[in-house]
């Protein structure tokens, strides 16, 4: 399957016809290609961006709305197929792409569709002045937005959908390891009669692709979804430049569990927050700590409940864990289980990598559980991102509060208690950019997204994006 940039509303190779390759992560095979594409393609998608912002840019809000609602239609129309691409691309079961990725992509545009119509900016009279002031929000121009392969095209229109919404016109650059969605995103664009210009899709490696978009002189905002030091490398080439810059990073979330929560309510979800996806979500609560009375029962059936997952072939719909992206991300998580070992952790279940019969050369790797003895070892500061989590008891308030703020990352937190005092005194304190109390991974794509410390800059989400993805202006007249 050769996949192509999308510029100008044009299916095209990279202007080089230089090629990646892309691989199935269930059998470990090449199973297509995408561009290798450079600054030369990069400057292609600008000039069509630029050239689609004024007309777009003064597009009625109805009929970007309508255009948006046309996007979101269609996904739904292809959930299937999109499913099936994702789920071959980033090795995720079929199920999650079901029933989370492509439903969630579809409402990315529909959300972002309706809440144009209702932004609205201030005035402020000037009382004893005589004038009024008023403020615009202006889509900014072009933009540049680049997502991560974890949930390769849910992140991808989590950015898209409120930069078009607003305005704008966009260069973006999807994960090359998860190139799939993106391109197909293209053909649903073009059906949906998105002007040609305004969404522009170029494929290719970070160091060369991204690199041309965050380094182009006139592309003027950049939200990235991605790797801390990625991150940290984005923010020193656009901060000279004074690009807006909207920065979603890693996270080594605690997930903290008292004895007086739901237990069978907080086993059943810890399972999901500790191995959805394969652990690869960057809100994963990859630290579990457990208040010291029921920490024994918890250790028991929670190992209990992690050896009854399935792991197996993505695309079969009783599989519920499925294979990882990459052969680096596979090699990584070993790397990480023997310094876990190294530094006395103990290896509760899994620690292993898994072979899936007829698909032996798959990247499967077993979910995993070590018990660590203490907060600062490499695997509780380290983001893993992949189906391995710690677990350690606490006895105090304080201690597992001090814990839990331990970590360069801030970006989320769960919370199991149902003492209303407790969970609102620790969730205040928590240096994170969001706290779940007795659920995980709820969202309400009207609040606030993001995360502190490490784990970004900026917020996303809700009217934060139209915020992100517009300029204000004041205009002060006297009358
Ligand atoms: P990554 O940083 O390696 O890559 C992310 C994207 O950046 C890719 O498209 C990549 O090609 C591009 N990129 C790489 N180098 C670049 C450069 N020099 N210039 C411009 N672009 C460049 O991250 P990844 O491995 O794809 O994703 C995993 C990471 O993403 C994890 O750390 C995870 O926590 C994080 N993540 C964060 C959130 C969040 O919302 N905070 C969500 C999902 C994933």
């Amino acid at each position: 399957m050769e996949i192509q940039n999308f510029i100008n509303g044009q299916f095209l190779p990279s202007v080089s016809n230089k090629w990646l390759d892309n691989y199935n992560p269930a059998n470990g095979e090449v199973y297509g290609k995408l561009p290798n594409s450079t600054k030369a393609d990069v400057d292609n998608a600008y000039i069509a961006a630029k050239s689609a912002f004024p007309t777009w840019s003064q597009t009625t809000l109805e009929e970007r709305s309508r255009i948006l609602i046309k996007i979101s239609e269609l996904l739904e129309t292809h959930l299937q197929r999109f499913a099936e691409a994702e789920s071959i691309d980033n090795g995720k079961p079929i199920n999650l792409a079901q029933t989370v990725d492509i439903p969630r992509a579809a409402s990315n545009f529909r959300f972002f569709a309706n809440a144009i119509t209702q932004y609205s900016s201030e005035s402020h009279e000037s009382v004893g002045h005589q004038a009024i002031n008023y403020t615009l929000r202006q889509p900014i121009g072009v933009v540049g937005c680049i997502s991560p392969w974890n949930l390769p095209l849910y992140l991808f229109t989590w950015k898209i959908a409120p930069a078009i919404a607003a305005g704008n016109c966009v260069v973006a650059k999807p994960s090359e390891i998860t190139p799939m969605t993106a391109y197909l995103l293209g053909e649903i664009c073009k059906e949906a009669g998105l002007p040609k210009g305004v969404l522009n899709i170029v494929h290719g490696l970070g160091k060369t692709t991204g690199q041309a978009i965050i380094e182009h002189p006139d592309i003027e905002a950049i939200s990235f979804t991605g790797g801390t030091t990625t991150g940290a490398h984005i923010a020193k080439i656009a901060a000279p430049m004074f690009k807006k810059l909207s920065l979603e990073l890693g996270g080594k979330n605690p997930n903290i569990i008292f004895d007086d929560c739901d237990y069978n309510d907080m086993l059943e979800t810890t399972i999901r927050s500790s191995f959805a996806n394969q652990g690869q979500i960057c809100l994963c609560g990859s630290r579990i700590f457990i208040e010291s009375s029921i920490y024994e029962k918890f250790k028991k059936d929670f190992v209990e409940k992690t050896k009854q997952l399935k792991i197996g072939h993505p695309s079969k719909s009783d599989t519920q864990i499925g294979a990882l992206v990459s052969k680096s991300q596979l090699e990584k998580i070993k790397n990480y289980i023997t310094i876990a070992k190294e530094e006395n952790g103990v290896v509760l279940c899994g620690g292993n990598e898994f072979t899936v019969e007829n698909f032996e050369n798959g990247y499967y790797f077993e979910p995993t559980i070590i018990e660590v003895k203490t907060n600062t070892c490499t695997i509780n500061q380290e983001e893993v991102f992949g189906p391995v989590v710690s677990i350690m008891p606490f006895n105090t308030e304080d201690e597992v509060l001090q814990m839990a703020n331990t970590t360069k990352y801030g970006l989320s937190a769960t919370l199991w208690t149902n003492n209303l005092k407790r969970s609102i005194r620790i969730s205040n304190q928590l240096q994170v950019g969001l706290v779940w109390v007795n659920t995980w991974m709820l969202r309400d794509l009207r609040t606030p997204f993001g995360g502190t410390k490490a784990s970004g800059l900026g917020r996303e989400g809700g009217f934060e994006a139209l915020r992100f993805f517009t300029e204000a202006k004041n205009i002060c007249i006297k009358y």
